[in-house]
């Protein structure tokens, strides 16, 4: 009989989002007419920006005309989508529209990368962390065993309120470090010294960093990098992967990018180097066959200057649900990080209370929704997270039930 991918089995069936979907339709059973408000799931609720829906438009019209039809792209993304990414997002960096790979999405990317690298790679996360970069290594092979909820291959890093949520430089060298800021779930960022330690780490140990950034378009602050190709010597160490998602709100439309530099090598376990940009340009010159032209031309239109105006506008929107949620939990007496540079608020819970505990409280007293912590790793536990990606009448509505608390 054939047999299956065992790594495939060893994956939890416990996921997160589905144990939380279960109790919250065991509430509406039993009180079907409170009106449920979800602070957990990280979507977006405002629609796409008119620029971007009048770009749709005209590429569909193209698609229509025989002299402006296109089949198949290029799998590396249109010119004219790489080279605006570059001119906008990457001004005065050292990257080219060569090194940019446009896709339909970052978690396909993210869950994808991997593949480059040794079965036997050891890989670091930040604790708690986005579940993809875990789980997509847990297919491959390189997680270990589980026990209870953490992998014995995988090297966790603490991020907690003791530290700041500033990671710590693990012990023993990892192959890959997956750094992700502004953060999923803490909503934390590291200051460019911060960041500056770990490209050094990885220039002098020979590590690779994935770094996730697709919460960049929320960082307010001065002091923090709004790409990791900011910090010197980052070119020959780092993968940076971005998305319109939350940029955008690209969620459902599907646009995202991942940034190979050219001069990243890795040893090709012979004595030699191998370039990483070739190889990811040759596994997707192989499985994939690029993103929709329409929707290109849609995150084209993103970076035109009416397009970064009206972007501009539902980040703020979504910007000041954050701050007034996390005044409102202040206003209960409980810590509260994030929020500021990322749509995500990271809440402290009451001592004595597990963040399971809490969620229940939440949900049965006020019939809101929000994220476990733990439910992102063991460091989360004591925690859980709020988002801000409500519209702004259900947030007021989500507050002012948190105040009668
Ligand atoms: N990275 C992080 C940290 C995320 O939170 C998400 C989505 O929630 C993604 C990547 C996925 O982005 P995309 O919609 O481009 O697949």
């Amino acid at each position: 009989m054939t047999k299956v991918n065992t790594n495939y089995l060893k994956l939890s069936s416990n996921y997160l989002f589905v144990d939380i979907a279960r109790k919250v339709e065991a509430f509406k059973q039993e009180h079907p007419d409170r009106k449920i408000i979800r602070l957990g799931i990280g979507d977006v609720t405002q629609p796409l920006v008119k620029t971007v829906i009048a770009a749709l438009h005209d590429a569909v019209n193209e698609m229509g005309d025989p002299a402006t039809f296109r089949g198949y792209g290029p799998e590396q993304g249109y010119a004219f989508l790489r080279e605006a990414i570059c001119a906008h997002d990457y001004a005065g960096l050292p990257i080219s529209p060569d090194d940019i790979f446009v896709s339909d999405g970052a978690k396909s990317d993210l869950g994808n990368f991997q593949e480059l690298f040794s079965e036997d790679s050891v890989v670091a996360v930040t604790d708690p962390v986005y579940p993809v970069y875990v789980d997509s290594n847990v297919m491959a092979g390189r997680a270990g065993d589980l026990f209870d909820v953490t992998w014995s291959r995988i090297c966790y890093l603490p991020c907690t309120k003791e530290n700041n949520f500033v990671p710590e430089l693990p012990s023993v060298r990892p192959d890959l470090i997956y750094l992700c800021y502004p953060n999923n779930p803490t909503g934390t960022v590291l200051s460019k010294d911060e960041l500056r330690v770990w490209v050094d780490y990885a220039v002098r140990e020979g590590c690779i960093i994935l770094y996730d950034s697709a919460y960049e378009a929320y960082i307010q602050e001065e002091g923090v990098a709004h790409s990791i190709y900011e910090i010197e010597g980052a070119d020959e160490v780092a993968v940076e992967f971005r998305s319109f998602s939350k940029t955008a709100g690209f969620t459902g439309l599907r646009c995202a990018y991942t940034v190979v530099p050219e001069k990243l090598t890795v040893s090709d376990g012979r004595g030699g180097k191998v370039g990483l940009r070739n190889l990811w340009n040759r596994r997707q010159s192989t499985k994939y066959n690029g993103c929709p032209y329409i929707v290109q031309r849609a995150a084209c239109a993103v970076y035109t200057e009416a397009g970064q105006r009206e972007i501009a506008e539902t980040i703020a929107i979504y910007h000041e649900n954050a701050r007034k949620l996390s005044e409102a939990v202040k206003g209960m007496g409980l810590s509260v990080f994030g929020g500021v540079n990322a749509p995500y608020i990271w809440v402290g819970v009451p001592d004595g209370q597990t963040s399971w505990d809490f969620f229940n409280h939440l949900l049965t007293d006020a019939a809101l929704v929000c994220t476990p912590g733990v439910g992102f790793g063991k460091s989360g536990e004591g925690y859980v997270r709020l988002t801000a990606f409500g519209s702004p009448k259900d947030t007021e509505e989500a507050i002012e039930r948190l105040r009668q608390l």
